[in-house]
């Protein structure tokens, strides 16, 4: 009964908060140095910020405001929220995993970056293999106390796509530690598939599928196909 409540409720604050949602997130400036920096340096004078965020007001935490260099004028942009170049991964999941478990619940959920090459579209998604200091800052300020759960032994920079796959398995175990408390009830059958495909010129590659002799051209076709009930699939992946 909770349970069903608990989904209710939660689909209905998903929905109130759009049904389409864009957020911005802001990349820190390379390592290299080569890239101009984005807390100074960008205004006529080189003192008015390049990149700020609005922090006050309505607007606050949603936008985004670019000050080209050499120019007088800004330009503002609103979303739905901006992530500063300080966030972390696991700020960013935060707000995903509410979608996640929109999915977890039945419904239909696609999470997509889009931006130009270097923008961090993969490290987002994906994240790279070193640790995010930032995050490892924030577990540092625990002082000694043991790092919750698994959190201290995995990569903490660690993208959206490992994070997610990690709550879905972490909802089915929970679902069936419940229903085994439970004497009685029926334990869960949560199945998981998964497929990888790349769209790459229009043409559908399963990333999963057999490795194709690239030049060869003997790729199996695949297409997007859309059933009756509103089911999307994409034919002959492995
Ligand atoms: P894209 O996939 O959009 O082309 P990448 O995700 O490969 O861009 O990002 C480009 C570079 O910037 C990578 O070296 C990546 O690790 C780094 N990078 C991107 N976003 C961040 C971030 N938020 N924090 C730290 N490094 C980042
Ligand atoms: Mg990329």
């Amino acid at each position: 009964q909770a349970a069903v409540v608990r989904r209710a409720l939660h689909n209905q604050v998903q929905e109130l908060k759009g049904n389409i949602r864009v957020f911005c997130r802001v990349r820190p400036p390379s390592k290299d140095g080569r890239e101009e920096r984005v807390d100074g340096g960008g205004g006529r004078d080189g003192d008015k910020p390049l990149l700020s965020l609005a922090t006050r007001g309505e607007m606050a935490g949603r936008r985004v405001c670019v000050a080209p260099p050499g120019g007088t004028k800004a330009f503002e942009f609103d979303f739905d929220r901006v992530f500063g170049a300080d966030a972390s991964q696991r700020d960013v999941f935060e707000e995903i995993s509410h979608l996640v478990q929109s999915a977890l619940d039945g419904y239909k959920v696609c999470v997509f970056t889009y931006g130009q090459t270097g923008s961090g579209k993969t490290y987002t998604m994906l994240g790279d293999g070193e640790d995010d200091e930032r995050e490892r800052d924030d577990h540092s300020r625990l002082d000694g106390e043991p790092l919750d759960g698994e959190e201290g032994e995995t990569n903490p920079s660690r993208g959206l796509i490992p994070r997610s796959i990690e709550q879905i398995f972490a909802a089915r175990d929970a679902a069936a530690a419940a229903a085994a408390e439970d004497r009685g009830a029926t334990p869960p059958s949560l199945e998981v598939t998964a497929s990888m495909i790349e769209i790459y010129n229009e043409d559908i590659i399963d990333l999963l599928g057999p490795k194709s002799s690239s030049s060869s051209g003997s790729t199996t076709k695949h297409d997007v196909k859309h059933d009756a009930s509103g089911k999307t699939t994409v034919t002959g992946l492995r």
